[in-house]
């Protein structure tokens, strides 16, 4: 999540969900902004079928309206209708727990799901939240996108602390740099500044106390901009590309330091499997591990 708009967001929940899925790991996209940017980019048909608006409503069937997009990725659409959910939840006394029900759906079916954020921090963002156990904050490094940082992260302690907890199990994994440009002064400085942030959190008890700033950096690419158009992840677009390198780097990095909660209860049917997890070391537990 981030609330801006334009930082990479979208880009890299498809092409991570990707990374990881291609690493063996049952993945999840859920596309939770109505813009449907997701959707398109995974080549789905959007307008047929059910989507991420009507499982908000009613969870029932969640598991069927997932489609599966390559081995091991499965993608929930989102529809334009989905900008209407704001004013129709806003009444009812379940609205922060609607995603969380859809997510619970597929537990034991999926090792990763990623939910792919409206750049807003209104009811969907925090439906996400309130669903997810870590947040990850794709963004530029840029002074000015710092100062969102710090709103996002007080929405974050909010959700997670409180006054009024409303999951307590929420961690911010980190920053996620996208488009970058290493060799401008400014982004190593703000970059920087980050790392000193995240540093300076380790003792606290903060959701970000353990958050980091994912390396390696995705570098800016101009596959990653186009490969959405045809429908298609970096990897089936332009394997060779320095954006598929990047978001396969990052995919390692952001595994090494998790275990897939998954897998499979005893005698439950996984949804999808093409390939045994490549990762030996990972040990299943009782759910899925969300990332907003
Ligand atoms: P968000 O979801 O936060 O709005 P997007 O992922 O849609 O952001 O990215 C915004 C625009 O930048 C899109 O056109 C996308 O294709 C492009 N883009 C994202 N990451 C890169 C990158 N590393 N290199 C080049 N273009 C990128
Ligand atoms: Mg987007």
């Amino acid at each position: 999540m981030n609330q801006k708009g334009g930082v990479g967001k979208t880009t890299t929940t498809i092409n991570l969900a990707a990374a990881i899925a291609q690493a063996g790991f049952r993945t999840l996209v859920i596309d939770l902004d109505p813009q449907a940017h997701a959707t398109l980019g995974l080549g789905i048909d959007g307008a047929e079928g059910r989507s991420i608006y009507d499982l908000i409503h009613d969870a029932a069937d969640a598991v069927a309206t997932a489609r599966e997009v390559a081995p091991n990725l499965l993608a929930i659409a989102s529809h334009t209708d989905l900008a209407a959910t704001e004013t129709e939840l806003a009444s009812a006394d379940d609205r922060l727990e609607r995603m969380k029900r859809v997510i619970d759906a597929f537990a034991g079916r999926v090792d990763f799901v990623l939910i792919d954020c409206p750049p807003s921090l209104g009811l969907l963002t925090l439906n996400a939240l309130a669903a997810a156990d870590e947040v990850l904050i794709p963004m530029q490094a840029h002074f000015l996108a710092l100062q969102g940082v710090g709103k996002l992260l007080e929405t974050v302690k909010l959700l997670a602390i409180g006054p009024q907890p409303i999951n307590p199990r929420l961690k911010v994994a980190g920053v996620v740099l996208c488009m970058h440009d290493a060799a401008s002064t400014h982004t190593r400085e703000v970059v920087a500044d980050l790392d000193a942030f995240f540093e300076g959190g380790r003792a606290s008890e903060s959701p970000w106390k353990d958050a980091v700033v994912f390396r390696p950096a995705i570098r800016r690419n101009i596959k990653l901009a186009e490969s959405p158009s045809f429908g298609k992840t970096i990897f089936d677009y332009a394997p060779l590309a320095s954006g598929a390198e990047d978001y396969r780097a990052l995919a390692d990095a952001f595994l090494a330091g998790r275990r897939p909660h998954s897998a499979h209860a005893p005698g439950e049917m996984p949804l999808v499997v093409t390939r045994s997890p490549s990762a030996e070391k990972t040990e299943p537990a009782a759910q899925a591990s969300t990332s907003a």
